[in-house]
């Protein structure tokens, strides 16, 4: 539905959603116990961030530290000004997310936007705007969706933030960052995204996720979306990976 605003998008997105359920009664992305798209007891199983954060990339930190920057942030700044994560990456919330990875399922997408927008919420950031990180065009061709998007516009209309399509774009291909060390995710992200200045320019801007690992891929986003103009850039994903 190219050109719809979030909200409209959002109540045709319910509706779909309710209507398929109807006719064909969901599963548990995680147990597969039928009723649900990610049922109650997956949603509480989920593992969660334990306090204290870092204050910029949201990295858990060593319980008893008085630093409120990881040593990551400390030895280089990301270009984010903060990020927020609902869950680890493991566990229920690692089978669900994979499921969505997989399988395009935006009543999926539903029940993960509502958990992320009280996330984001939690921040008191000052958003106007939500993009989502692109996938490269092969891989969006392979797979046929984008789940961060999937995720992002719903996200958008909660939260009451505009969403500009194609604000943020990728203009090369990267490879795949599993196996690649810390620096070299850094690298391979670096320059692989741009911005439309008409759409971020004096903006603050939320950018979204799936998982976040090393965060060089919202580092690579957020650089892209400053050299734009935008005001400010956070970032959120659904899980964190240790
Ligand atoms: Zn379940
Ligand atoms: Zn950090």
């Amino acid at each position: 539905m190219p050109g719809v605003n979030p909200r409209t998008y959002f109540i045709l997105q319910s509706l779909q959603a309710t209507l398929l359920d109807a006719l064909l009664p969901p599963r548990c992305a995680a147990c597969g116990q039928p009723g649900q798209r990610w049922c109650p007891a997956c949603q509480v199983a989920a593992p969660r961030l334990r306090l204290p954060l870092c204050r910029q990339c949201g990295e858990p930190l060593a319980s008893r530290t008085r630093a409120t920057l990881c040593e990551h942030c400390r030895a280089a700044s990301p270009a984010y000004h903060g990020a927020v994560a609902w869950g680890l990456y493991g566990g229920s919330l690692q089978t669900a997310i994979q499921k969505f990875k997989f399988q395009r399922d935006s009543g999926l997408a539903l029940v993960f936007s509502g958990l992320l927008a009280e996330a984001v919420q939690a921040q008191a950031w000052p958003l106007d705007t939500v993009v989502a990180v692109p996938l490269g065009a092969q891989r969006l061709r392979q797979r046929g969706y984008n789940q961060a998007a999937l995720l992002a516009r719903p996200l958008a209309a909660r939260l009451g933030c505009r969403y500009p399509r194609r604000a943020l774009v990728r203009v090369r291909e990267t490879r795949p960052q599993v196996g690649l060390s810390r620096p070299e995710r850094h690298q391979n992200m670096a320059g692989a995204f741009a911005a439309r200045p008409e759409q971020v320019r004096n903006r603050t801007v939320l950018v979204v996720d799936d998982v976040m690992t090393s965060g060089a891929t919202l580092d690579a986003a957020a650089r892209a979306l400053l050299a734009a103009g935008a005001r400010a850039v956070y970032a959120a994903t659904l899980a964190r990976a240790a």
